[in-house]
């Protein structure tokens, strides 16, 4: 049963809560009565209708942002047109919090919203879907790295006008042998705590480095794109280290993107300026990721030696019904294209989204709507099964 907590809001929006939660299995749903209520009660979902009095949106998102597990978040609009900028910058607040699953809500409450706020905290759930016991410590995290228990799965990208599988992401998984998978939002932290995250991101390479030439073997020319923390980035003489990889895995460096988060980027740009130079002399390509989360300027983007930024979910997820979310991402991409860069929006859930992204001229698309990360074996058949971009330059060795 989902626990639901409603802030603010009248008797009959909590009964037609209660009635579709009956329809549907059933909901839990009570009123806030204090803060502490929030904070210990361990909510699926926290609804909140923005009129409510004497409480801020504010301070409810500031709570949930430290909440673990933090719940889903709806803010409910009870008026239309009034209010419509402030109630965005609730929106745009509780995403800058890191409040990944936000959802508009409109009064009356209508089938369709209830579904997607449903599905919201499902998603929502899905992420923390396995917490690492605190008892985790580096000699664990060493274990499992020699027992190689960390996995590379691969998400693919596509390019919008062809709809061609062009290449992968590399997202990392903790197949653990009692807890399960862990997904990396759970034991990224740790790893960077414990000093292991460039061991680590040497492992996610060369598994990344392996499927490439896994692909170009079966006639595929795709792109790999492996995640580097900032802490990574900064690892002297790091350029030699990923050409020799590279060189070790019988590829060019042009297989190769390296993502880079956008706040990683600005916090260091000064240390990390040097490394990026001298990657994207040698060919490998830099993609600025969750662009629009870190608050760079004009002027940082345009010094950076980037090929490609990454729109952030966030703005990709809400940009059918925010207008302030298709401007962002409209923006973005024009953006891009004016410092020579492609664009491609993360987080790419329905068929709508594909197209409102084809209009905005978006260069390439992720997303679940594609597939979701997926391991090598599955992605091999997931290639077999769409249209690809083919080995134009390098050898099929199928036909040899
Ligand atoms: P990210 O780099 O922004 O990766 C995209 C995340 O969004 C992935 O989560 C992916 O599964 C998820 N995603 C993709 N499409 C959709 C969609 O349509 N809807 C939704 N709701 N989510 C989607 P994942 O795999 O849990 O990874 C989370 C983060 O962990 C990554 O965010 C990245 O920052 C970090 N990470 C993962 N692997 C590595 C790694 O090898 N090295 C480093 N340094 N970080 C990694
Ligand atoms: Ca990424
Ligand atoms: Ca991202």
């Amino acid at each position: 049963m989902k626990k639901i907590l409603l802030i603010g809001g009248d008797d009959v929006l909590l009964n037609e809560l209660l009635d579709y939660g009956d329809r549907i299995g059933g909901f839990d749903v009570s009123r806030l009565t204090d803060y502490s209520n929030l904070a210990a009660g361990q909510f699926d979902l926290v609804i909140m209708d923005s009129l409510a009095e004497d409480i801020s949106p504010i301070a409810i998102i500031k709570t949930l942002a430290v909440l673990s597990p933090m719940p889903a978040f709806g803010l409910l609009m009870t008026h239309e047109d009034a209010g419509k900028r402030i109630q965005e910058a609730f929106f745009q607040y509780a995403r800058a919090k890191g409040i990944r699953h936000t959802i508009k809500l409109k009064y009356p409450l209508f089938f369709g919203d209830m579904q997607a706020l449903i599905s919201r905290s499902e998603q929502h759930k899905d992420t923390q879907r396995t917490k690492v016991p605190l008892q985790i410590n580096t000699d664990m995290l060493r274990a499992a790295i020699d027992q190689r228990e960390f996995k590379v799965h691969f998400q693919p990208k596509i390019a919008l006008k062809s709809q061609h599988v062009i290449g992968a992401e590399a997202l990392i998984r903790w197949q653990h042998p009692n807890l399960g998978m862990i997904m990396p939002d759970a034991f990224i932290p740790l790893i960077e705590e414990c000093g292991l995250m460039s061991e680590m991101t040497w492992l996610v390479l060369e598994g990344a480095l392996e499927q490439v030439w896994e692909w170009r073997r079966l006639g595929y020319d795709f792109k790999v794109a492996v995640n580097f923390s900032a802490s990574t980035f900064s690892t002297p003489g790091i350029s030699r280290i990923v050409l020799d990889m590279i060189r070790a895995a019988h590829l060019y460096p042009d297989c190769l993107s390296i993502e880079l988060t956008e706040s990683a980027m600005v916090q260091n740009l000064d240390i990390l300026l040097e490394s990026l130079m001298e990657l994207y002399k040698n060919g490998i390509e830099i993609s600025i990721d969750d662009f629009g989360t870190g608050y760079s300027s004009l002027h940082q983007v345009s010094v950076i030696p980037a090929s490609e930024l990454k729109v952030d979910q966030s703005f990709v997820r809400d940009m059918l019904d925010n207008t302030v979310d298709h401007l962002i991402v409209r923006n973005t991409v024009r953006m891009a294209h004016s410092l020579g860069m492609r664009a491609l929006a993360e987080g790419v859930e329905t068929k709508r989204h594909v197209q409102a992204l084809a209009r905005t001229g978006c260069d390439e698309a992720q997303g679940y709507f594609y597939s979701r990360p997926i391991d090598e074996q599955a992605f091999r058949a997931y290639a077999n099964n769409n249209p690809v971009r083919e080995v134009t330059r390098y050898f099929n060795l199928n036909k040899l």
